[in-house]
């Protein structure tokens, strides 16, 4: 039994890769998706707030 080995850590050839389009990254996750999220998260705290006042 020697070709059972399952390598944990994924292949030397994926790259990084973003977490929200999948597409090649530097980080977790892309410049686009970053900004998006950012605009995101920000759009839903002036809605709370606007809840909350
Ligand atoms: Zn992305």
């Amino acid at each position: 039994m020697t070709q059972a080995e399952k390598p944990t850590q994924r292949p030397e050839h994926a790259k990084q890769v973003c977490n929200v389009c999948g597409k090649p990254s530097a980080s977790t996750i892309c410049d686009t998706c970053a900004n998006r999220v950012r605009g995101e998260a920000l759009e839903r705290k002036k809605h709370e707030e606007k809840l909350n006042s």
